[in-house]
């Protein structure tokens, strides 16, 4: 090892870069993956997908950005305006181009000169599938089987606090118990498929980083409502474990938000579970070490690595 360090977490960021598991971007947070970091990604998510077939899920695959349009319609903005990723680029004629080439020659802030675009980047895998879900459900209602990057701007040294991660989600609309019970179900299962790898998870009632003044009442209720549950595993502190894996019910947020309705007319209720992909890479790694060649047979054949 040729670095070391007192903080926990920078030295398992060492750790990985020095190993070309993670190779630094030199922006805080965000990182290329190695071959092998993206194989424990994909056989964990294999072993998920054949967790989660029985539900017949629809699959959809939304990219990393979603209409500003939408975003407006949620209250991301109000809760967790200093996670938001909004894209801009440059809409003006020559003058303007001449202008910010001006700034950006004389290494002035020539982002001045940009634009919004329609986009924002996505905060959660499962925030652009509500807003093509308005309508009437059927007494089934639906399931949904997600996958994206999502950013939130949080630069850190933590190498499991990364600003762009993939979230691997199940999302279920309809009545409130059948949310309900795809949270509660999910909960369990969930921690079922990291036990099975060989990851120690604990369930723990968790809030969100709500900004600002209304932030102690927004976790507060949050927690009272019994909404969202965090699977945590220790990656860089054994003291300060990590969620890796959230469950979530929403009430009816998005099926108002959105103009989703219950067969009965009704706003729909939604909850899902969201796999933290990277993040469950990092837990694997740590726990197992850094040859998955090595790693107990059990855990390798459950992730069809043997
Ligand atoms: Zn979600």
């Amino acid at each position: 090892m040729c670095t070391h360090h007192d903080d926990p977490y920078k030295q398992y960021q060492a750790e990985l870069i020095e190993a070309g598991l993670l190779i630094p971007s030199g922006v805080r947070g965000v990182y290329g993956r190695s071959g092998t970091f993206e194989n424990i990604i994909d056989q964990f998510e294999g072993l998920v997908t054949r967790e989660g077939a029985f539900q017949n899920a629809e699959v959809m695959r939304f990219p990393p950005i979603f209409p500003r349009a939408h975003y407006a319609r949620i209250d991301h903005i109000n809760n967790f305006p200093d996670l938001m990723g909004s894209v801009h680029s440059f809409l003006g004629g020559e003058k303007e181009h001449q202008a910010m080439l001006g700034k950006f020659e004389a290494k002035q802030d020539w982002t001045t000169e940009l634009s919004p675009a329609e986009v924002m980047l996505v905060p959660a895998a499962c925030y652009p599938l509500y807003p093509t879900a308005t309508g009437t459900l059927g007494a089934q209602g639906r399931v949904v089987d997600l996958k994206t990057f999502v950013f939130r701007h949080e630069p850190s040294d933590d190498p499991a606090r990364m600003q762009i991660f993939r979230q691997r989600e199940f999302v279920r609309l309809g009545t409130p118990e059948q949310a309900l019970s795809h949270r509660n179900d999910w909960l369990k299962r969930g921690q079922a498929i990291l036990e099975s790898v060989g990851l120690p998870v604990k369930k723990v009632l968790a809030d969100d980083p709500f900004f600002g003044r209304g932030a102690r009442m927004m976790k507060a209720t949050q927690r009272e409502q019994d909404l969202k549950y965090e699977l945590v595993v220790p990656i860089c502190k054994e003291d300060k474990p990590t969620a890796i894996t959230s469950c979530n019910y929403h009430l009816d947020h998005f099926g108002i938000s959105f103009d989703i309705l219950q067969a009965d007319g009704t706003p729909a209720h939604t909850a899902c579970i969201g796999f933290g992909l990277e993040r469950i890479a990092l837990a694997l790694l740590k726990t197992h070490g850094f040859d998955p060649a090595r790693w107990p047979h059990e855990v390798r054949q459950r992730l069809a690595m043997a």
